[in-house]
């Protein structure tokens, strides 16, 4: 795994054109050159150069990246900001919040996400939903899709492995309940071994140590003989592609050989040509940070019959742990992302990260503006 010194030459061809200043969202909110790439590897620079020390100061401004790579697609130089970043934030752990350890702690421990899970009970007292933050914790945990078991006389030849992540596993199953319900309906031998977390709010904290061991235990549970690895989460899908990058010898192997197995709900859809309902209505796509096939997803769904309506490629402010380390600007982000939505006309928004889903509900619930977020697998299973 490359360490920070190891990205001392990449720091080094930035050109400081400044480009990465017109895409960057944390920029545009903050209009700070220290919160954008440019600024970043300036200060990086000076550490590479020994003229500054990783300190809590430092770690908390490279903490104000989302890691949204809007900057990498943009940058003329080619540099991956996100990359760096979060080999500069892995030295950083030393200064890591105590809150910030507590979470990870959550998300490490099976124990710790079924006893937050228990979150859930908050659904039995819609009484409490009287304040946005009461009425964005109802919305998110409320499940769409209720898992009803299908009796199929379809059987097909395919054999997956469902990876849920943990906000659908523990807090809202709705669409692992879809994805059930599709499966069992199209006779999909499917099977949800129990996964860890995929880890990306360790390692977009830094914390590599935790997110090799957790990404080695995920690949020891996925048997060699199916056909696909199926995520409804992009950045789950997202981390599976880390463990190819930061994994190293037999562990390597292993994750590259599942890696090419993984696939998102959506794509899988597509490629298996697999019967869908016919649907209507007008919708907007939100695609995620992380998202590998956005227009596979676009295609899907006007296939099934959606007018999707197109919507700027923005990111929601979430990004890992951004959104309780930086609320306030996270909550301006959010609501950016509201605005831009409430202009299109678009009955629903889709998307496929939970966390996004977080963070545009809480900016159209924090903006007033009354719209479905949703995952469109949930849409299929409610037609079937
Ligand atoms: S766009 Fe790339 S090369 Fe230009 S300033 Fe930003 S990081 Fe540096
Ligand atoms: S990764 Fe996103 S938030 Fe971070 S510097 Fe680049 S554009 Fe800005």
């Amino acid at each position: 795994m490359k360490k920070f010194q190891d990205y001392a030459d990449e720091i080094y061809t930035c050109s400081r054109c400044g480009l990465c200043q017109s895409v960057c969202p944390v920029f545009e909110a903050t209009g700070k050159e220290t919160t954008v790439s440019r600024g970043f590897f300036s200060t990086l620079m000076g550490v590479v150069k020994g003229h500054l020390k990783f300190n809590k100061k430092l770690s908390k401004n490279i903490n104000m990246c989302l890691t949204c790579n809007k900057c990498n697609a943009f940058c003329p130089s080619g540099i991956d900001a996100s990359k760096i970043i979060t080999s500069a934030r892995a030295e950083c752990m030393e200064f890591t919040p105590l809150w910030k350890k507590l979470i990870l702690r959550v998300f490490y421990s099976k124990m710790f996400l079924n006893f937050a899970g228990m979150v859930k009970l908050y659904l039995l007292f819609p009484v409490l939903n009287f304040t946005s933050f009461g009425k964005l914790i109802y919305e998110f945990l409320s499940p769409e899709v209720k898992y009803k078991k299908q009796i199929s006389s379809k059987k097909s030849d395919l054999k997956v492995v469902v990876f849920p992540g943990c906000i659908n596993k523990y807090f809202n199953a709705s669409s692992l309940n879809a994805m059930r319900m599709l499966f069992e309906k199209e006779g999909i031998e499917y099977t949800l071994p129990d996964f860890h977390c995929c880890t990306m709010p360790a390692y977009s904290a830094g914390d590599m140590d935790n997110f090799q061991k957790f990404a080695r235990k995920n690949l020891s549970l996925i048997p060699r003989d199916v056909d696909y690895v199926l995520f409804d989460c992009a950045s789950c899908k997202h981390a599976f592609e880390l463990y190819t990058r930061i994994l190293e010898g037999d562990d390597l192997a292993l994750a590259k050989e599942v890696y090419s197995k993984c696939k998102h709900i959506n794509e899988f859809l597509l490629e298996e040509n697999i019967e869908l309902p016919v649907l209507s209505g007008d919708v907007a796509y939100h695609k995620p940070c992380h998202m590998d096939c956005p227009d596979k997803t676009i295609e899907l769904m006007t296939k099934s019959g959606l007018d999707i309506t197109p919507i700027e490629d923005s990111c929601c402010g979430s990004g890992g742990l951004f959104f309780i380390e930086n609320f306030t600007l996270s909550n301006a982000l959010a609501k950016k992302r509201a605005q831009e939505i409430k202009n299109v006309n678009a009955d629903a928004i889709f998307t496929d990260c939970p966390l996004c889903r977080l963070g545009l509900l809480k900016g159209l619930i924090l903006s007033k503006i009354n719209k479905k977020v949703l995952n469109f697998i949930e849409i299929v299973a409610k037609k079937i």
